[in-house]
Formats: C-alpha cells, sequence, structure tokens
C-alpha cells in the first residue's frame, strides 16, 4: 500500500531529528551552562532517534501483510547501509586503536550486531532488530498485546538505563544486568529500546484508516499529549540526574507517549513529498561524526580552535552545516549518475487494474444502511475478491470494521487468516473432511454441504463450526429443508458446533411474478423449518438468506447477515437489470492498458489472426497489450467490444489474441502512442461499465470480473 506518499511532516521532522541528534553528539550549551546542557542533550533531543524508529515502523510494520517480504527488503537495506557505514569509519577506528587491543574478536561482535562499530553506528543493527521483533510480535499477537510486549521490553532497559541505580543494589536483579552488559554496552538497543517504537508507528499506520477523529483534532490532541508528556520527561530526568540514579540518558519512562504524540501530530501535515530529505537525513545522521573530525582538523589547520572547537555554539552550527552540505552535495550526485535503471516499474507498463478501495468503502456503507438494523454485512471475498485482488479488498474492509467475511475454499480461508483478517471466515463451498484440523487451527467456519458430509465431519473428532446450508429450491448444495430431523442431528453432534443456518436464493435477480413467486416459496421453507426448529427447542444461530440480488430485491428478511459479493464491488451483473432497491454503488475495479503501437493499413490489407478484419479504407490501427489471457474475453473480437482512449470510443478490430489486441484509431486522429486505454470502466464521462462488457461478451460481470488478473499481477490502487 501507498503509505509513503505525501507525509510532508514526518519528511521534515526527519531534518530536524538529524540536526538534534548532532546536538547529542556536539554538547552545544557545554560553554555556557552544563544543566542547560544536560536538558538540551540528554533530555531534549532524546526524541530523536526514537522518531526514527517510529517512522520505519509508521511504513514497516503492519497486522496485515501477505508474507515477511517488506521485512526481508528493509532488513536487507539497513544492513547494507551498515556495512556501508562501517567501511566509512573504518580508517577512524585505526586511528583511535580500535584493533589494536590483545583479543579483538569479542568486542567486535558485541559491536556489530549491538553497539556500533562508532558510538552513533548502533542505530542501524537496532534498526533492523526492532523492526524484526515488531513484525514478530504484530503478527503474532493482536496490537495490544504486541504493545504490552514490546512495552515491558522497553522497562526491562530502562532499568538498564537511566533507571539503572534503583535496581543495581538488589540481589539477583542486579546481577543479571550485569551479565547483559557483557554482552552489550547499553540496554538502548534493538532488542530493549526500538522495538515498542517500531509497534507504535505499526499501531498508529493500521488504525489511522478508521480514525474517528479529523486531522485537525488529532494534530491539537497530538500537541497537547507532546506538551504534557515532555514536562513529565523532563521532570523525570531532573529528579533521575539529582538522586545520580543513571547509568546512561536514552531511556525515560515519559520518552515514549513523548515520541507517540509528537508523531501523531506531525501526520497533520501532508502534502507533496519531498523528494531528497529522507536521504539526506539519513547521510547527515551517518556521517556527522566525520564532519566533526574534519572540523577539528580543519580548525586545527586554520588555527580557529577557539572558534570552532572551544565556542560549543559555533561548533555546533559549523557541524551542522558542513553535514548538511555535504549530505546535499551527496544526494544531487546520486540523482544526477544513479543508473536509470533503478526506477521500480509501477505496475502500468502493460496492462493493469486500478482499484479504487475509497468507492469499495463506499458500497459497503450504502449495503449496510440497506440493511435491517440487526444485520450485518458478510463480505463475499472469493476469487481474489472477484477479481479485485482479495489481499487489499479484505484488509480495506477489515479496516473499516467489517466483522464478517465469505470464501469459496479452505485454502482462500486460510489465505485470508494470513493476511491479518480477524473476523468471521465462512468457507461457502466444499472442504475435505479430513481438512477439519485446518479448519480449526485457522478459525475458519465450514458449509455443511449435506447430512452426509456432517457425518463425516464429526468423525474427524475435532471441534469445528459450521453453518449449515438448507436446500429450499435451488437443488446445488445443502440439506433439503423438508428433512427437519436429520438437520436437527446436526445440533446434537459432539464434534460439531452449528454457528450458522443459511439458505441461497437462486433467481432473486428477476422480478417476473413466477421468479417471484418461487423466490417467496424458497423464503417460506426456509423460515418454516426455524420455526419447526425453535419448537423443538433448538436454539436458532444466526441466519441468512440474500446475497447481493436479495438484498436489493427482498431488503426487509429477518436475517443477521447478507452475503454481498458483486454489489460490493459496485456493479451489477447485468446492465439491463432493475432492482427493487436502487442504490448508488459505485465501480470499484478498472480494467487499463496503453496504446504501445500505432500503425498504418492500406485498404484491403487485413490485420490479426485468420484476416478477419480488413481494412475498408486505408487505416490508422492502435495496438494494445492486453489479451484473452488477461481476462478479456475473446469473445469480443472484431467490434463486438470497444476501448475507450480520451474521449474517443474506439471499436476492437479482427480477433483478440492471448496477449494483445487491436483497435481501430482512424477517426480519433489525436490518439498517440502511450495513451491510457481504458478496456472497463473508468472515470469521468467516457466510462465503459463492466455489466455491458460482460454482456457483449455473453456473459455476467461475475465472471468478466473474477476471471480478471491472473497474469497482470500487479494493480493500482486508489
Ligand atoms: C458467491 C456467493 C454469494 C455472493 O453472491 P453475489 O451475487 O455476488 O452477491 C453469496 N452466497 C453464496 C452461497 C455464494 O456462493
Amino acid at each position: 500500500m501507498n503509505r509513503g506518499k505525501g507525509y510532508t511532516g514526518i519528511e521534515y521532522l526527519r531534518i530536524v531529528a538529524a540536526l538534534f541528534i548532532i546536538a547529542i553528539h556536539t554538547s552545544p550549551l557545554s560553554s555556557v551552562s552544563s544543566t542547560g546542557d544536560f536538558i538540551l542533550t540528554r533530555v531534549a533531543a532524546r526524541w530523536a532517534v526514537p522518531f526514527f524508529f517510529m517512522t520505519s515502523g509508521y511504513f514497516l510494520i503492519s497486522r496485515y501483510g501477505r508474507d515477511a517480504a517488506e521485512l526481508i527488503r528493509f532488513v536487507k537495506h539497513t544492513v547494507v547501509v551498515y556495512g556501508a557505514a562501517i567501511l566509512l569509519y573504518l580508517p577512524v577506528n585505526l586511528y583511535n586503536g580500535y584493533f589494536d587491543r590483545e583479543n579483538p574478536a569479542p568486542q567486535l561482535v558485541r559491536d556489530l550486531i549491538f553497539d556500533g562499530t562508532m558510538y552513533h553506528l548502533w542505530y542501524l543493527p537496532a534498526s533492523a532488530m526492532g523492526a524484526a521483533i515488531a513484525w514478530y510480535l504484530v503478527r503474532r499477537l493482536d496490537y495490544r498485546k504486541a504493545l504490552t510486549a514490546a512495552f515491558l521490553l522497553y522497562l526491562a532497559g530502562l532499568f538498564g538505563d537511566s533507571y539503572y541505580g534503583i535496581v543495581q543494589g538488589i540481589p539477583g536483579v542486579g546481577g543479571i544486568y550485569r551479565f547483559l552488559f557483557q554482552l552489550f554496552d547499553h540496554t538502548r538497543n534493538g532488542l530493549f529500546f526500538a522495538p515498542v517504537f517500531f509497534v507504535l508507528g505499526g499501531c498508529l499506520a493500521d488504525r489511522g484508516v478508521r480514525d474517528r477523529y479529523s486531522r485537525r483534532v488529532c494534530l491539537e490532541n497530538g500537541l497537547c499529549g507532546f506538551g504534557v508528556s515532555f514536562a513529565l520527561m523532563l521532570g523525570e530526568a531532573l529528579l533521575l540526574r539529582l538522586f545520580h540514579v543513571q547509568r546512561h540518558d536514552s531511556m525515560y519512562l515519559f520518552l515514549v507517549p513523548c515520541v507517540y504524540f509528537l508523531f501523531r501530530s506531525i501526520l497533520y501535515f501532508r502534502g507533496r513529498r519531498p523528494r531528497y530529505l529522507k536521504t539526506l537525513s539519513l547521510l547527515v545522521y551517518l556521517i556527522h561524526p566525520m564532519m566533526i573530525v574534519v572540523l577539528r582538523l580543519a580548525a586545527k589547520a586554520l588555527r580557529l580552535q577557539g572558534l570552532l572547537v572551544e565556542n560549543s555554539i559555533f561548533h555546533y552550527l559549523a557541524v551542522c552545516l558542513l553535514s548538511v552540505g555535504t549530505g546535499l552535495a551527496a544526494v544531487i550526485l546520486w540523482e544526477r549518475w544513479r543508473p536509470l535503471g533503478t526506477e521500480r516499474p509501477d505496475g502500468r507498463d502493460r496492462a493493469y487494474t486500478e482499484i479504487d478501495l475509497g468507492n469499495l468503502e463506499h458500497n459497503a456503507r450504502v449495503l449496510q444502511k440497506a440493511m435491517p438494523p440487526q444485520c450485518r454485512l458478510m463480505a463475499v471475498v472469493k476469487a481474489e475478491a472477484y477479481g479485485h485482488g482479495a489481499f487489499e479488498i479484505a484488509v480495506h474492509l477489515d479496516r473499516i470494521g467489517v466483522k464478517a467475511f465469505a470464501a469459496a475454499t479452505i485454502d482462500e480461508g486460510i489465505r485470508l487468516r494470513k493476511y491479518g483478517i480477524r473476523g468471521e471466515i465462512l468457507i461457502l463451498g466444499y472442504t475435505e473432511a479430513g481438512r477439519a484440523a485446518e479448519l480449526k487451527k485457522y478459525n475458519l467456519m465450514q458449509t455443511v454441504i449435506d447430512a452426509d458430509y456432517a457425518d463425516a465431519l464429526e468423525r474427524q473428532k475435532v471441534e469445528v463450526k459450521v453453518h449449515i446450508k438448507i436446500d429450499t429450491g435451488m437443488h446445488r448444495l445443502g440439506i433439503p429443508a423438508a428433512e427437519c430431523g436429520r438437520i436437527e442431528r446436526i445440533f446434537a453432534m459432539k464434534y460439531i458446533h452449528v454457528c450458522g443456518l443459511f439458505t441461497h436464493l437462486c433467481c432473486a435477480d428477476r422480478l417476473t411474478p413466477e421468479d417471484t413467486a418461487f423466490t417467496k416459496g424458497q423464503i417460506d421453507r426456509f423460515y418454516d423449518l426455524l420455526a419447526v426448529l425453535q419448537a423443538d427447542g433448538i436454539p436458532l444461530p444466526k441466519i441468512h438468506i440474500q446475497s447481493s440480488y436479495g438484498l436489493l430485491n427482498y431488503p426487509d428478511l429477518r436475517c443477521d447477515y447478507v452475503r454481498a459479493g458483486i454489489a460490493l464491488y459496485g456493479v451489477l451483473s447485468s446492465p439491463r437489470d432493475k432492482t427493487l432497491l436502487e442504490l448508488d454503488l459505485r465501480p470499484v475495479l478498472s480494467l487499463k492498458s496503453k496504446v504501445v503501437l500505432i500503425r498504418s493499413v492500406g485498404k484491403g490489407e487485413s490485420v490479426g489472426y485468420g484476416r478477419a478484419f480488413t481494412a475498408q479504407r486505408d487505416s490508422r490501427i492502435a495496438i494494445v497489450p492486453v489479451g484473452y489471457a488477461d481476462g478479456f474475453p475473446r469473445n469480443l473480437s472484431c467490434g463486438q467490444g470497444c476501448v475507450a482512449v480520451g474521449e474517443h470510443r474506439v471499436p476492437v478490430i479482427g480477433r483478440i489474441c492471448m496477449d494483445q489486441l487491436a483497435v481501430d484509431v482512424t477517426d480519433a486522429r489525436d490518439i498517440a502512442v502511450g495513451d491510457t486505454v481504458t478496456l472497463i470502466g473508468g472515470s469521468g464521462d467516457n466510462v465503459i461499465p463492466a455489466p455491458a462488457v460482460a454482456c457483449a461478451a455473453g456473459s455476467i460481470s461475475n465472471e468478466l470480473l473474477s476471471r480478471l488478473g491472473g497474469r497482470m499481477g500487479s494493480s493500482v490502487f486508489l
């Protein structure tokens, strides 16, 4: 997800943080006042490094995810930067006699893993380790537990840092810390210090979407919270200093709320993303100790030590200037000379789907509003969420508070759990009874497709939750509604827990008198069965009947769920369908590509396989790199389909190939190579609705959409 876009506030604060860190290492006020220096560098500047951790956490840590690829990329990148920084400082290490001691190996290992080979480099291994720990905690536990665990680590670190004086003398505890200090110099590291800030960052990012407050209120609350916790931290630090409790001064109890509130307020500032600031702030951080050395050497050579070294304020300003200047020069050189191939493709190089998550959210709300009050939306996300991408769709719905999902297969259900979906998940289709243990492990609810299936599941002796499907006339899956005895028997089973009872309507999409009568019959048979069960003393589980058209045409049924699929994606199945409720549903998906080639074809020449198109005049033909293997139906060949380019509608000519198709642009002279082509959906005046495309191909939107995407892979999310 594109969370990195436009957090201007964060980007600028990175630079400010880097300048505060320079202050920590140069003590600007030391020649003025020692208390002032303590307050500035040992307290007021302490937010800076945790702010970096929290920023990384904000963009990296999430309870949702397909796999660990992002974490691995982050750790690799951090390790590469660390390696480069170690090499950069090797001369300084050699000059300082770092390798001169008797047996440097153990110290080197400690430094590499925890403390850094130079005093400021601990940040990089801490960042990699903190990210990995936070990632693991958040994926394994819910946020509350993950935060608790990370905060306990922080507390443990606190007693090895600025609260050490308190535990030092306690028998046992003091010993543990002394043992730990053989492994690393400080508890301010990736194990104790960093994780809590990474987790907090992820927590804010995942919650942000459904934050109840406006950004302005967040800013005000954040600033108040920051002010209060900063004051508390200052008091805390001065007390600790007064009583000589501190072994080190990086960690305070109130540092955690302080950084949290600061980060929250800074999220208020959004806008264009400044390009270089992220790299620049990292560079300033990495090179400033080098610049301190350079400045000292230069001052000595120029005999300016009095001004540039001994005057702590000028010294600080000079180091800042040198670091930012050198960093800027490096960034500009890199931008100019870097190989072009390092641009990452944005997934739009051939054909892609564009998914409007705002419209998805809108549809979910509109559908929920159309239901009776006690009824809940069960989002049907089978078949990659009808071709929209199950990961993004399910995650977004989970974020906005949808609590029930339906998948077609157990493997789809397991994938949803691995993505981080917490709500109920109902498997609508058949699952081998032998996979009962997986149903239990991933907390999935299985549809009981008939009475024998219930027996087979029961024989597995694994506790599983099920919804019993009742056949009221569709004659696909389900136990016939008349077989009350067999249905009641399932309620009495030992291992099977009946959580739901449902049926499926087979012609709720049509409003002819016969179809309406048939549907009413289905509904009556279902409610009659419920009455019998109740009369026999069986407490009713959750019940549901309607899918999209069920809701649109029979909105008043008393149910606990509506299983909405196609309507959630903002379209009807066919363009001519009329429904009782006419809701403001907005299409979520667009299929787009671009013109990659325009060629001239003389009158009488043919285009494509089978020579199915012959030009009746001298023509201009545009080639579009999308074909039936991408899910664009071959039935739309030879003028059956058309595509939108700018304000033009141009017909598909010849036969659609597996990977590309041709359109006639003779009458649209302004179409050029590189122009965006919309095949389904789009926005503005020139929209091509999915139902119309499906209809032209002799199918319904459901099939058209769910077959998209196999090869395109990457989608663009709005
Ligand atoms: C696919 C499916 C749905 C969703 O149907 P839509 O018409 O897309 O809303 C609902 N119930 C069952 C049993 C399904 O298989």
